[in-house]
């Protein structure tokens, strides 16, 4: 048994260098690229699954222009994407995914003060827990006021009047999502609800250009965030 896992291993380590024949023929740089691959594929291999739908949100030269404005008013930032540092979740307050969905197609809104750019996020988890992915993970979207610049959103169906309703099927795609996220992206420490805002301005990630702008949430609620915090201990995530 031990001669055929040593020659197993063997042939491990042969497949891990790069084949055994002809080894020596490869230039250094050939063995770099290959060995940067190998560990590349490692990589992609190692992320969990996700299942999600996608459907993308209109995606318009004006809605990039808005985005620029947006960064460059609260921010003082020339970006339209973001490197994701946080993930933040939210509830809709409506019970209809598909109304929500046509809601952040518009590109603008109203200006409260912070500028026309319309609200979104980057995930949107229906009730029974189908994720649909509305934008790509590293655009800048307008959900957080202060953390748009490096934030991911999650957006979960429900809360209407502030009922704390969110299913376990949203706890469980929240979990999955996240653990995607931070798999992909290392620089991702941080787990909050929208209601959190002000804890988790001791996270250093908190800018605001414009003053006295600002919007008391809600959302998602403690429980929700309870139990997502207990289903990602495993991570090394800050949460609030
Ligand atoms: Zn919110």
């Amino acid at each position: 048994m031990c001669k055929y896992l040593t020659l197993f291993l063997l042939g491990a380590l042969c497949l891990s260098s790069l084949g055994c024949l002809g080894a020596e023929e490869n230039s250094v740089q050939e063995k770099e690229d290959s060995t940067k691959a190998v560990v590349q594929e490692q990589a992609k291999q190692e992320l969990p699954k996700l299942e999600v739908v996608h459907k993308p949100i209109k995606w318009t030269e004006q809605r990039e222009q808005l985005i620029k404005e947006y960064a460059q008013m609260h921010y003082g930032k020339d970006i339209t994407s973001i490197v994701p540092q946080v993930v933040i979740t939210h509830w809709t307050v409506s019970n209809d995914a598909e109304s929500v969905y046509q809601y952040f197609s518009s590109e603008t809104m109203p200006d409260d003060g912070g500028g026309r750019l319309n609200v979104a996020s980057h995930y949107l988890v229906d009730r029974d827990g189908t994720i649909y992915q509305l934008t790509p993970e590293t655009a800048l979207n307008r959900h957080a006021i202060g953390y748009n610049w490096c934030a991911i959103g999650i957006e979960n169906v429900g809360g209407v009047d502030g009922k704390e309703d969110l299913t376990e099927a949203q706890v469980k795609a929240n979990i999955s999502i996240i653990r995607y996220l931070q798999a992909k992206y290392p620089t991702i420490k941080y787990v909050w609800g929208h209601y959190q805002q002000h804890e988790a301005e001791s996270s250093g990630l908190f800018i605001e250009k414009v003053p006295d702008y600002y919007a008391e949430k809600i959302d998602p609620g403690p429980a929700f965030m309870g139990k997502l915090k207990e289903g990602l201990n495993d991570l090394n995530l800050k949460f609030y």
